[in-house]
């Protein structure tokens, strides 16, 4: 069954988790017992979470040794529904309920998903409906892999000079993905080799690359081109895209436009007055270059959210002074694995004992998504001042302030100002990569005092106080809430994605259709984000998938123009409206880019995974013109 050194197997066995070890040997031997003796010790999907006794971890272990050396097909290779339901609660410590069965079947890979090709080949067109794609990252790359398969004629049109998205783009120093990485990859590219549990954005952009090697999806970019604007020409039901590349503008025309820009692609300075005084640097994060230089700088490092985590640790042993201004508190939780390598023993794991990667696969999707989605569900009767909205809300936070507090032991200055004021989820939750250690270094200071105003010499606080400085970092997010823009598009009758969404109130139906845009799909577009854990990729594919079978479903009734029925995208947005009312992000005391002007949430679904991955198997055809 499996050949390799028996050192490695041992440093194998030795090194891998116990919970999916004991899963790969109930379908190696078939002996379910193994269940009843570890399940009592399992308390939740992370392997922090279990407590099985040593010795019979060591048995365990000794078994499975044994069983390789023997050889043989696996017993228990294709467990039945309830086997495998039974056995999928045992491996996190819950009940799993049996809606989740397809999703993991696909999605982690107990078999081979039907809807994603495991080789590159390429469909004979199967009709004239072409596609243009806007973007090549994430979703635009397994946009056309999907397509490809499906026989859709389309073109990228991808600003950068490669592939990668957010991961070409963000390069500032610690930048990584803040996903677990054996989650955060394609379902039909699994990926047993990521060298970190949360891997730095090379090898996250390096492995999008590789992916679109193997898939030959470079062949249908073109790079260094940049969509400015897009039409739709209702008389022949076909989208006009204008491009911009070095050699000047020019027009492109298909059936069906699908943008794939992704909602963190346009950098956001805050308007503070002064800038353009400053006598020193700035940069935004996600424009970081080579060509900055903070080595002994004093820095200023404005927002606490998810880069700024990343880059402030990152760069604290390298500078002068750091300052960090804070507008409000993250909640930054502990991460044992972030820095840690992936051993050799483990890949070994995870690449040859036959089903430990999907059970390992499954925790990750368990912990980091819909196990946690009731944390994040306002109890109505629960009052707890602001600080948490359910039972569950209010154990996590204790957890979550008991290391604050560990932390930050014997410095209650910095205590006040870490622990946050908002319930915990009401904004992402942030992996600690060395966040609180780097507070308490002497040349850092936090800051909570207000920006003023940037002077020439720093940035004065509404305080009076002026924090002197050479560079500024702003870690400050993107205009997420813009949508699309700056790219100008119209649909029906001229009437553009501004003139409906504004400046920030973007609305679709299941995020990808809007009424009035007739073959347009938005990629990761409103209320589409993932506020409770999963990964973008998981999205991408729900939607890649989605678009497709509508595509599917023009080509079968010989249909050039599809557009969502007005009634059902209103009733999907007052739905969805309602839903998002009853979780964490609408809390009074939350104030994020999640909300838009008027408080309505735009970014985040309110949906748990299972629900979004159900709504996006197929189209309903009823809910769609087709002409
Ligand atoms: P972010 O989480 O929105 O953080 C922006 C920070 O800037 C916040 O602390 C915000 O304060 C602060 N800020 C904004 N305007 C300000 C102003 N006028 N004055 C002072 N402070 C201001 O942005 P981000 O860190 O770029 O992350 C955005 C998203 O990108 C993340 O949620 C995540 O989805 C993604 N991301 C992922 C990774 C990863 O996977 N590793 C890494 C980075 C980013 P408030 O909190 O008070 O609003």
């Amino acid at each position: 069954m499996i050949q390799a050194d028996a050192n490695l197997i041992r440093q194998a066995l030795d090194e891998a988790d116990i919970v999916p070890l004991t899963m790969s040997l109930v379908q190696i031997t078939g002996d379910r017992s193994w269940l009843d003796r570890i399940a009592p010790h399992i308390r939740g999907a992370w392997d922090y979470m279990q407590s099985v006794p040593d010795a019979l971890a060591a048995e365990i272990r000794q078994a499975l040794a044994a069983e390789i050396e023997k050889g043989g097909e696996a017993r228990l290779a294709n467990p039945d529904q309830d086997t495998l339901q039974h056995m999928l609660g045992v491996a996190v410590g819950a009940q799993v309920s049996a809606e989740y069965i397809p999703l993991i079947i696909e999605q982690i890979g107990f078999q081979p998903s039907a809807k994603m090709p495991q080789e590159t080949r390429q469909a004979a067109p199967r009709s004239d409906i072409s596609a243009i794609i806007i973007g090549a990252g994430a979703s635009g790359v397994c946009a056309s892999i999907r397509f490809r398969q499906a026989g859709i004629p389309h073109v990228i049109f991808e600003k950068n000079e490669d592939v990668g998205g957010t991961w070409f783009e963000n390069r500032y120093p610690g930048c990584a993905v803040d996903t677990p990485n054996h989650f955060y990859q394609y379902s039909f590219e699994p990926n047993n080799d990521w060298p970190n549990y949360y891997s730095r954005r090379e090898s996250i952009n390096d492995y999008i690359g590789a992916v679109a090697r193997k898939h030959d999806v470079r062949a249908a970019v073109r790079f260094r081109t940049e969509v400015v604007s897009a039409r739709y020409d209702e008389q022949r039901a076909m989208w006009q895209v204008q491009v911009r590349t070095n050699q000047g503008l020019e027009t492109h025309e298909a059936n069906i436009l699908v943008t794939a820009v992704g909602q963190l692609n346009r950098p956001a300075i805050p308007p503070i007055p002064g800038l353009e005084d400053f006598r020193g640097t700035h940069i935004h994060t996600a424009a970081w270059h080579d060509g900055i230089d903070i080595r002994n700088k004093r820095v200023a490092l404005i927002g606490t959210g998810a880069s700024a985590i990343q880059v402030g640790p990152a760069m604290v042993n390298d500078v002068a002074e750091l300052k960090i201004l804070q507008r409000s508190a993250p909640w930054v939780v502990r991460s044992p694995n972030i820095h840690r390598l992936v051993t050799d023993g483990k890949k070994w794991a995870l690449k040859e004992l036959p089903f430990y990667a999907q059970w390992y696969r499954f925790q990750l999707f368990w912990g980091f998504a819909d196990g946690l989605f009731p944390a994040l569900k306002i109890d109505p009767n629960w009052n707890d001042d602001n600080r948490s909205i359910n039972a569950w809300n209010a154990r996590l936070r204790e957890g979550m302030v008991r290391y604050i507090e560990r932390e930050l032991e014997g410095r209650p200055d910095l205590i006040e100002k870490a622990v946050p004021d908002y319930p915990p989820y009401g904004k992402r939750v942030l992996a600690d990569c060395g966040w609180y250690k780097m507070l308490r270094r002497d040349h850092v200071q936090l800051i909570d005092d207000q920006i003023e105003r940037i002077v020439p010499e720093g940035i004065r606080l509404v305080g009076g106080e002026v924090v002197a400085v050479d560079v500024i970092v702003f870690a400050t997010g993107f205009h997420a809430a813009k949508m699309l823009w700056p790219m100008e598009i119209a649909g029906r009758g001229g009437v553009t994605i501004r003139d409906v969404w504004g400046d920030d109130n973007p609305r679709a139906y299941l995020g990808m259709t809007a009424r009035d845009f007739p073959n347009l799909f938005v990629l990761y577009g409103p209320n589409t984000g993932l506020g409770h854990g999963g990964s973008a990729i998981f999205l991408a594919e729900c939607q890649v998938n989605f678009v497709t079978m509508c595509i599917d479903m023009m080509r079968s009734r010989q249909a050039r123009e599809f557009e969502v029925r007005r009634e059902v995208a209103d009733a999907y947005q007052t739905t969805m409206d309602e839903e998002l009312k009853g979780l964490v992000w609408s809390h009074p005391a939350v104030r994020s880019w999640y909300k838009n002007k008027s408080g309505r949430i735009v970014i985040n679904q309110p949906w748990r995974l299972i629900d979004y991955w159900n709504a996006t198997r197929a189209p309903n055809p009823d809910d769609y013109e087709l002409s």
